[in-house]
């Protein structure tokens, strides 16, 4: 089974079980309403050795910053705060203290940097790697929460920054350069906390998610959720050095991917450079579709990309 054949079979196992007020299988968090207004948003993500990373290509302390950043960019892209996390380990019983001590720095320097308090968690051992799991917890008021459901024909699409850094990283790491600059992001990334923040607070802010697997897929999550389908232009996609794949097939960018009200979308740019010092990265727009497919757009025309990892539906 692939990984969203097993997470739909999970969702319809599940379908006749009352949920008691929990938010369906299907976003970057699950959402619970808990009175006067406010919900809870909750996300977990596991990072295993060998499959999330390479222990001789990345340091303890840019582990544990990593396995609490990428809970906190889903928190990030459902609009809402993080407030709290947990944080389970299975470590090798050869590990050193040292080891576990850092990796526990780099968890709470980012930690700290949000006031993202840790709550809970489980210790234990492993006879294969390390294996991390981290649950986050995000408290905001209800009617900020933004869903994968809630694009609209005409709406404009954004990504938050640059794309691409991550995989071209990836591909430094795999070939033996660790000490590259986009290397470094791709052990580091940077959840977008503050820029998901401020787009909750924002009413003509529609749909969002976070880019962990690319924008030619992410985006597809948007469009099957919400009924509808988008152009994308590709020229207008902020591919880091220029490669487009990377930018658009690439993996763990960690940056947001929202959709905006078309008729606001130019005042809300204004008040998003306003805010950020940086115009916002337009990329494309909803349209109607009866397919949640991307249509490529390069100069206004057509254009079928051989992207590897290109799905057409
Ligand atoms: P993300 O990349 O934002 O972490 P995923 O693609 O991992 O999201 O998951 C998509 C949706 O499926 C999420 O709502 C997630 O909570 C849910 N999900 C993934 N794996 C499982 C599982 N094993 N059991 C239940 N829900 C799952
Ligand atoms: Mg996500």
């Amino acid at each position: 089974m692939t990984e969203f054949g097993l997470i739909e079979y999970v969702a319809q196992l599940f379908g006749s079980v009352e949920r008691q007020g929990w938010e369906a299988i299907g976003d970057d968090c699950t959402v619970l309403p808990i009175g006067g207004g406010e919900v809870l948003v909750i996300t977990t993500d596991m990072l295993q050795e060998d499959v999330h990373f390479l222990r001789s290509a990345t340091s303890a302390r840019e582990l544990g910053r990593k396995s609490l950043a990428v809970n906190l960019s889903d928190v990030a892209a459902m609009g809402i705060k993080p407030v709290a996390a947990l944080l389970s380990v299975a470590l090798p019983k050869n590990l050193t203290d040292e080891w576990a001590k850092e990796f526990l720095d780099g968890f709470h320097s980012l930690a700290a940097q949000y006031g993202v308090a840790l709550v809970g968690g489980d210790t234990t051992s492993s006879k294969s790697g390390v294996s991390i799991n981290v649950v986050a917890i995000g408290r905001g008021r209800a009617e900020c929460v933004k869903r994968r459901s809630s694009a609209r024909v005409g709406d404009a699409i954004y990504v938050g920054g640059e794309l691409g850094a991550s995989a071209l990283g990836l591909r430094d790491i795999l070939s033996g350069e660790l000490d590259t600059c986009n290397a470094a992001i791709h052990r580091n990334p940077e959840p977008q906390v503050e820029l998901g923040e401020w787009l909750g607070e924002r009413g003509e802010v529609r749909a969002m998610m976070d880019l962990s697997d690319g924008l030619a897929s992410d985006l597809c999550h948007i469009l099957k959720l919400s009924c509808c389908g988008a152009e994308v232009d590709v020229d207008a996609v902020p591919a880091v050095e220029g490669d487009i794949e990377a930018a658009v097939c690439g993996g763990e960018d960690y940056k947001l991917l929202f959709t905006v009200d078309g008729s606001a979308a130019e005042q809300f740019e204004r008040c998003f450079e306003q805010k950020f010092g940086y115009a916002p990265y337009r990329v494309g727009r909803v349209v109607v579709s009866s397919v949640p497919q991307i249509v490529w757009l390069k100069s206004g025309q057509r254009i079928t990309p051989s992207w590897r990892g290109f799905t057409h539906f």
